[in-house]
């Protein structure tokens, strides 16, 4: 009998992957039943792993080569895509060479893709551009050009759904200042503290962190970060000195930023020409942006203004920011201010509008990562974690924050007192919405319930 193209050995690999739970492994964490729908041609893997100083996408490429590309193939046959390819930088030479033996050992349908070593190579936007050479409307998506980005981790957690596994586990980096930067793998719901224990314990004196990279990821205090637990999204932690640059630009009052953006841009216009999104032709240009900032009363309206409102384009990649302004200010801050404003206001960008032929001068524009890395004030840890160790560990306790995804919460299941074991659905996506399952990721008895679901081991 003929089984039908969504199906892998009899799994249909959509529902497998909503049964799962899985959801984006990096950013705001979308459903990833939800992302593959629609007019697919080309199903891009992200192997970027942009931003310095993650490690994580880069030791699943080396060391889970065969599961990626086995999911890929999947993926591909049960949305139709005519073309798959696995885009990463061309420096990744052992995670190259890994995929290329699974991709000849499986006879699989899929290319590779080399880029630069850039930042932010792994943007959606950009990663289509240098795939495919099509651009993405403003305010589009990658299925507006008939793509879909999923980023390799997210891949590793497919073919464990085809294997009946929910996701349970989360890979990440620990870097920064701790003593063994590493890459670990932990039930999700394992408190930030024990992840450091694992990367050779927490430091001593005062420190900031960052859940996920450092041109984007969210910033934490101390405290903030020793109550903080893995969630399906989170990438890496990393730890700086609180006298580190991320910290201090951290420590900036949105008052200030204002009055220095006033007093201080020399509307060089660096911000624009380094923008990554301007430089596809996008009607984005953060030096208008920050003029227009520095003319308006502080309690003016920002969203009559179509120059305003195009902050709305922006990715937040942090490059204006970290690597363009010879002012160090911060254009990147200012648009995420007004992002918030806007979507409160419920003003949208419309799709398509304004947009221009992608810049000639893109290509020598594009920012080198170690460059990048530099210039946030982390190069001394760019070398510290490696893609070589693991470090895994069972806690006696996790917490799993309902809210781990774009999205409505999962729906609760069980109740405090109750015996659950790793793998069974505790929280289950409501019919019909855009969420994602939740399962219990170590065996145990729930504690408490709440925003999050407190699991403990028991003995
Ligand atoms: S790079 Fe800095 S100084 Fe130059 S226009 Fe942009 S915000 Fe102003
Ligand atoms: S953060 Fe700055 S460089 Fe990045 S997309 Fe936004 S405006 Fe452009």
């Amino acid at each position: 009998m003929n089984r039908p193209a969504s199906e892998k050995n009899g799994v249909d690999v959509i529902s497998a992957i909503q049964r799962a739970g899985i959801v984006g492994c990096g950013g705001a964490g979308f459903p990833t039943h939800a992302k593959l729908k629609g007019d697919i041609h080309h199903l891009i893997l992200n192997g970027a792993e942009c931003e310095p100083l993650l490690r994580t996408d880069r030791y699943l490429m080396i060391h889970h080569a065969a599961q990626i590309v086995s999911a890929a193939t999947a993926v591909k046959q049960a949305v139709g895509a005519q073309q798959c390819t696995i885009a990463l930088k061309g420096s990744y030479q052992e995670e190259i060479a890994s995929l290329e033996r699974a991709i000849r050992e499986q006879d699989a349908p899929i290319s590779i893709h080399k880029m630069k070593s850039f930042y932010p190579a792994g943007d959606e936007q950009v990663i289509v551009a240098e795939v495919t050479q099509q651009v993405i409307p403003p305010a589009g998506i990658p299925l507006d050009v008939g793509c879909v980005v999923s980023n390799v981790g997210t891949m590793y957690n497919i073919a464990l759904a085809l294997e009946g596994k929910n996701v349970t586990h989360k890979y990440l980096t620990v870097s920064g200042m701790v003593k063994k930067p590493t890459v670990i793998c932990v039930p999700l719901g394992t408190s930030f503290a024990q992840c450091l224990e694992l990367a050779g314990g927490i430091p001593e004196g005062d420190w900031m962190a960052i859940a996920g990279g450092p041109m984007m990821g969210r910033r934490l205090t101390r405290d903030q970060a020793l109550e903080a637990s893995v969630i399906k999204t989170t990438s890496g932690i990393l730890i700086l000195p609180i006298d580190s640059l991320p910290a201090r630009k951290e420590q900036i009052t949105l008052l200030h930023m204002y009055q220095r953006a006033r007093s201080s841009c020399i509307q060089c216009r660096r911000c624009t020409d380094l923008c990554p999104r301007h430089l596809l032709g996008h009607p984005l240009e953060p030096h208008r942006i920050m003029r227009q900032m520095a003319t308006l009363a502080l309690d003016g309206n920002t969203t009559d203004s179509r120059i305003l409102k195009s902050a709305a384009l922006c990715c937040e990649c942090g490059i204006c920011e970290t690597f363009a302004c010879p002012m160090q200010l911060q254009p990147r801050r200012v648009n995420a201010m007004l992002k918030q404003e806007l979507a409160r206001e419920k003003v949208r960008w419309n799709k398509g509008e304004g947009q221009q032929e992608p810049s000639l001068w893109r290509e020598g524009r594009k920012a080198p990562t170690k460059r990048v890395a530099a210039r946030a004030g982390v190069l001394e840890y760019y070398d510290r974690c490696g893609t070589a160790g693991l470090m895994q560990e069972t806690p006696d306790q996790v917490t799993l924050p309902l809210r781990q995804h774009i999205g409505a919460p999962p729906t609760v299941l069980v109740t405090v007192g109750e015996q659950v074991s790793a793998g069974q659905l505790i929280a289950a996506a409501p019919e019909g919405a855009l969420s994602a399952n939740l399962h219990a990721s170590i065996d145990g008895v729930v504690v408490s319930v709440g925003d999050a679901i407190v699991i403990r081991k028991e003995g």
